[in-house]
């Protein structure tokens, strides 16, 4: 079976929208400050944004506050060409504790994760549609450790259930990812080292570790 081109997708429904001469809400699930300029430079040409930080996953609260304090400081800072607002999610990670039983020790890119994907855009998918939002979607699909196709195909599940078109995603195609380091670098963004919760946290600490044991034995 030939692979989806979510971003070939994405550009369809870009060039329709530009056709129609029409301006739609998105409603944006935002991981963190850096994977967002680049989708915020990309898409805030074609769409009025909400971003919506909801990350329950992240680990700890003074890393949350600082992530939340980055991607509000970005919004600020940056120029757009439709309005972009910011809206925040309850931060109570005993949501993701709960989400996560059982699967404490899957390494990253594993169930686990597609389990938190879920819970982010889940909570997007509600309040899109809530706000009658004309489409939700996430930035999570701009990173090269994060799995496109389930992003997406959890996106359509989602937007069956709540009635609100998903829109498609590839970001880290046509050099978003190395874009959003650009950006990153441009507005001096804080840059976080692990991905969000404690396992993964525990997993670079692990990794780190690992190389300078190996780098040590190397002298
Ligand atoms: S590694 Fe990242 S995506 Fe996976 S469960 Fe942890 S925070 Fe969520």
């Amino acid at each position: 079976m030939n692979k989806r081109n979510y971003q070939k997708e994405l550009d369809k429904l870009i060039d329709n929208i530009k056709k129609e001469g029409r301006v739609p809400r998105l409603f944006l699930h935002s991981c963190c400050a850096p994977c967002s300029s680049y989708v915020l430079e990309y898409l805030s040409q074609y769409f009025e944004i909400t971003v919506f930080f909801y990350n329950p996953n992240i680990s700890l609260e003074e890393e949350y506050r600082k992530r939340v304090a980055e991607i509000r400081r970005l919004v600020a800072e940056m120029p757009f060409t439709h309005p972009v607002h910011i809206e925040e999610g309850a931060y109570d990670p005993q949501v993701f504790y709960e989400m996560a039983k059982g699967m404490e020790k899957v390494p990253e890119g594993g169930e686990r994760c597609f389990k938190c994907y879920r819970l982010r855009m889940e909570e997007a998918a509600k309040l899109a549609e809530e706000g009658g939002y004309d489409y939700f979607t996430t930035t999570l699909s701009i990173s090269p450790l994060k799995n496109t196709e389930k992003i997406n195909e959890i996106g359509e599940e989602l937007a069956e259930i709540y009635k609100v078109p998903h829109l498609p995603s590839d970001f880290k195609k046509k050099n978003g990812y190395k874009r959003s380091i650009e950006l990153s670098h441009e507005y001096d963004l804080y840059r976080q080292n692990y991905c969000g919760c404690v396992f993964s946290k525990r997993e670079q600490e692990e990794k780190l570790k690992q190389k300078q044991i190996s780098e040590g034995s190397a002298l």
